[in-house]
């Protein structure tokens, strides 16, 4: 079976979203095999966020990441790196679908940075290469 890292971002925890988000992820079949709450600092963030170093939003992205407590997940099952991100819904939450995490609970409002309160690996290569960061 295939696994992929979600994280439950700060704006999911300090709402009080992560049962709701983590109940999804269970009812949908998916086996919770890893789970913290994490601190970030900036060197793990810069290695997770490794492909967005310099653009406009990365900056505002960090501190945003920096900005409170962080759930991180190992969840396995069959296809749940494609099957997770489309429980998650489209990146920008005022576009994400109803029915989808970010089309149900997210905000934008005109933000910086999205606040879009998850994040799933989106291949078994940037799963394993993030695994590695925040669970080691
Ligand atoms: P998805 O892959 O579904 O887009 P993601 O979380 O992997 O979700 P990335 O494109 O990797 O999205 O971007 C990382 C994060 O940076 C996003 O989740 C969002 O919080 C923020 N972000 C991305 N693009 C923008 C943007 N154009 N403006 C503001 N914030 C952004």
């Amino acid at each position: 079976t295939e696994r992929t890292l979600v994280l439950v971002k700060p704006d999911g925890v300090a709402r009080g979203l992560t049962g709701a988000i983590l109940a999804r992820i269970e009812a949908k079949g998916y086996t919770l095999t890893g789970l913290k709450l994490v601190d970030a600092d900036r060197a793990m963030l810069e290695q997770h966020y490794e492909e967005h170093v310099g653009k406009p939003f990365y900056e505002p992205l960090v501190e945003f990441m920096l900005s409170g407590p962080i759930v991180a997940a190992t969840v396995e099952g069959q296809g749940v790196i494609a099957g997770f991100r489309s429980l998650a819904g489209a990146t920008d939450p005022t576009t994400a679908a109803p029915g989808t995490i970010r089309g149900d609970f997210g905000r934008d409002w005109g933000l910086k940075v999205q606040q879009n309160l998850v994040h799933g690996s989106d291949s078994p290569e940037s799963a394993e290469r993030e695994l590695g960061i925040w669970f080691g």
